[in-house]
């Protein structure tokens, strides 16, 4: 699960990690306000606002921008709040910004220039540990620094059984050119920027930029954070964050019907139980010259019920004009599924495309009788090569 920057900032602030503060924002209104605040509580006479988007790549987008008064703060705000912000990972879309975070400038202008770096944690499944990325240069243009100077990235890998080690932390520290207090805090970031990620069962926290103020800092000015769904039932605070205004609304409503959904660009619907058959069923279906629409995956345990609600989810994508219904019975009993089939053919009223099912073990007998007695345009087939086919027919 994706979370918004300021929400992973309080997760960072949570383990000690020292994070750019900021408020977040609804209305250019209360961005005043919380301009007003943090001035009140920092000292900070310009502000950064940031859109709240669940995607990065928002300074180049114009998602980012910095306020060096009130009225600036106001304008901004308002500016922003409510736009369709385009950047490098939206695509050509947008995504509506709903709030703003007003942050604490922190490239205050000092002796010496901030330092922007590059740091994330992840998993490394092939090595089957975590790893810190990092890079001395940050900021907005890491994608670039990847394919040209690859060798500027550095990767320290942490062993699961004895975590992350206080040696790793001052090689870090190192690698990055740092020296006296702004060694030392770098030291300490890393640390509990670790704890954070391992605590909260993340699967990637990305701070780009991770900066050295002029006073020699460290802190947290940007926060990527991907939770692990398997995880939150672990913490209910966590859980609360999701902001379902980010996720396509047809996924959000799938899974309040326990299915799993992933909504895709081609014109089969897929209707099909388990994960790996779903996948096959999907490669078969490109086998054979056609698009799936939609992965979905209805569950070991699906009821007619649950199969009408995967058709209703199924016909909302415009894009069907074909769907192939593709079950084996183990658990589930096909005729079951047969009925669900039916029912839902019979509640949405018209339904105008195809339909291809293949039924196959527990009752499939059955399955067939139920549907061949309904007297609906459904083809049926036995393999799922010829289903693919017929899908193919039917759609040419
Ligand atoms: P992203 O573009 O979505 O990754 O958003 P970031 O949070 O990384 O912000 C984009 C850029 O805005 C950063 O790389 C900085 O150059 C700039 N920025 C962020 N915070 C500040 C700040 O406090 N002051 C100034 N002057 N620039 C900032
Ligand atoms: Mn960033």
């Amino acid at each position: 699960m994706n979370i918004h920057e300021y929400q992973g900032k309080q997760i960072l602030s949570s383990f000690g990690v020292a994070t750019q503060r900021g408020i977040v924002a609804d209305t250019a209104e209360q961005a005043v306000e919380a301009a007003k605040k943090l001035n009140a509580d920092t000292g900070t006479n310009w502000w950064v606002i940031k859109a709240q988007i669940h995607a990065g790549g928002r300074g180049k987008g114009g998602g980012v921008k910095l306020a060096k008064s009130l009225d600036d703060v106001k304008e901004i705000a308002g500016k922003i709040i409510g736009m369709q912000l385009i950047t490098p990972q939206t695509g050509a879309k947008g995504k509506k910004v709903n709030k703003v975070l007003i942050a604490e400038d922190v490239y205050y202008p000092g002796e010496s220039k901030p330092k922007e770096f590059y740091m994330s944690v992840l998993l490394n499944r092939q090595a089957g540990k975590n790893v810190i990325i990092y890079s001395t240069e940050g900021g907005m243009d890491i994608e670039a620094v990847a394919e040209h100077t690859p060798h500027l990235i550095y990767k320290e890998e942490i062993d699961p059984k004895v975590g992350l080690q206080d040696f790793q932390c001052r090689k870090i520290a190192f690698n990055l050119g740092l020296s006296g207090k702004a060694f030392k805090e770098m030291t300490k970031f890393v640390a509990s920027l670790y704890k954070a990620y391992e605590s909260s069962d993340s699967s990637l926290f990305e701070i780009n930029p991770v900066l050295k103020t002029s006073d020699d800092k460290i802190i947290a000015v940007d926060a990527k954070v991907s939770l692990d769904g398997n995880g939150l039932f672990r913490h209910p605070d966590y859980e609360a964050m999701r902001d379902i205004t980010e996720e396509d609304p047809t996924e959000v409503e799938a899974s309040k019907h326990s299915l799993n959904y992933v909504k895709l660009d081609g014109n089969v619907g897929c209707m099909v139980n388990g994960a790996g058959l779903a996948m096959a069923t999907m490669d078969i279906i490109k086998l054979s010259g056609g698009e799936p629409a939609n992965f979905l995956d209805v569950g070991g345990t699906a009821d007619a019920a649950r199969v009408e609600q995967a058709f209703r989810i199924i016909m909302r994508d415009p894009n069907v004009k074909a769907i192939l219904v593709n079950i084996f019975g183990g658990i589930v009993r096909c005729d079951r599924v047969a009925q669900g089939v039916v029912d839902a053919y019979k509640n949405l009223g018209q339904v105008n495309v195809p339909i291809i099912v293949r039924l196959q073990g527990t009752n499939a007998e059955q399955a067939k009788k139920i549907i061949d007695e309904s007297g609906l345009k459904v083809y049926s087939a036995i393999a799922l090569q010829e289903a693919a086919d017929l899908v193919n027919k039917v759609l040419s």
